[in-house]
């Protein structure tokens, strides 16, 4: 089994005003191909931070973070776009749906960083609209979809280069219920073909879509196993 992520004695301090805060205090957290965790904890306590760090959005202040067996540390930074692009799929709580661009314009944008022709581009992002049920609304803009939909195209625009791996911050955060289970219906789906995923998720509910619960408090990982009573969509 591939290992995906590994993270040795992670670190993260940020420099405010009143001086500099440690928000992640020495994380060991690893992950396998093939893996579905939900990660839990109180607001505060350092996930966001952990996930992008994970995403490489962000870097660590100490510590190693390997990505596919590779230390993050030691890529360039054209290396580190590519692994962004081509490795991760990011999903969050917002949507972050370009409204002036119809769904199908959003879900190719990540491919304007790799090079290729813009009918290859629009090609994969229609099959990545069509593998979230969104095909007939390729044409419309976020604005005149609803919220579940918005986010299934959030989702396709983090599947279009084909990651290992997507990250997903509170992606049911602003959904109802029914529209949750369906979305976490997706990831499991998403899972069964064999992408790993990271989830952060505030509701237990949720959490239970997941194989694996990574809880987190005050900056540290405190518990880590699996998810007992897994619900099947
Ligand atoms: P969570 O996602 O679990 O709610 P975060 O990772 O967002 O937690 O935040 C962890 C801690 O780090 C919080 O105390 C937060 O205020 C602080 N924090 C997050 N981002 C920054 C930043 N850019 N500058 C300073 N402090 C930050
Ligand atoms: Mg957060």
């Amino acid at each position: 089994m591939a290992r995906v992520i590994e993270t040795f004695n992670l670190t993260k301090s940020y420099v405010t005003g009143a001086g500099e805060l440690e928000v992640l205090h020495g994380v060991d957290f690893a992950l396998d191909q093939g893996e579905f965790t939900a990660i839990m904890g109180p607001s505060g306590s350092g996930k966001s931070t952990f996930m992008n760090i994970l995403g490489c959005l962000d870097r660590p202040t100490t510590g190693v973070y390997q990505l596919l067996g590779e230390k993050v540390d030691s890529l360039s930074p054209d290396q580190l776009a590519n692994r962004r692009l081509h490795y991760i799929g990011f999903v969050f709580q917002g949507f972050n749906l370009l409204p002036r661009a119809d769904l199908l314009e959003n879900v190719a944008l990540p491919l304007l960083y790799a090079r290729e022709s813009a009918e290859t581009r629009r090609k994969k992002a229609m099959r990545s609209l069509e593998q979230v049920g969104l095909g007939p609304w390729a044409h419309h803009r976020p604005s005149q979809v609803s919220g579940g939909q918005q986010q299934r195209a959030a989702i396709a625009r983090a599947l279009v280069a084909k990651p290992s791996l997507i990250l997903a911050d509170e992606p049911t955060g602003n959904l109802d219920t029914q529209t949750s289970d369906e979305i976490m219906a997706l990831f499991q789906s998403l899972n069964d073909e064999g992408i790993t995923l990271v989830l952060v998720t505030h509701e237990p509910d949720v959490a239970t879509y997941a194989k694996r619960l990574t809880k987190f408090r005050d900056g540290l990982l405190v518990e880590d196993g699996p998810v007992i009573n897994r619900r099947r969509a």
